[in-house]
């Protein structure tokens, strides 16, 4: 399964948030944390444009190993 994540490289730019507030919302912090990990196949390609615009780099989509 794949999962979305967001490092603490996030400077709070409000991009994700404002383009997807489906899979992202503002922590205490003013930061972006993610709302929903799991990745739904038909959104995939929304959140890699997100991914490449989030100005430093800060959202990725991790392969979760089954234990
Ligand atoms: S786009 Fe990147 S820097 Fe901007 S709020 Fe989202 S994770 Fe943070």
């Amino acid at each position: 399964m794949e999962k979305l994540k967001v490092s603490d490289a996030c400077i709070g730019c409000g991009l994700c948030v404002s383009q997807l507030e489906k899979y992202f919302e503002f922590n205490d912090e003013g930061l972006s944390s993610v709302k929903q990990e799991e990745v739904n196949e038909e959104d995939k390609k929304d959140l890699l444009n997100v991914i490449e615009s989030c100005p430093v780099g800060a959202i990725v989509i991790e392969e979760e190993k089954e234990a």
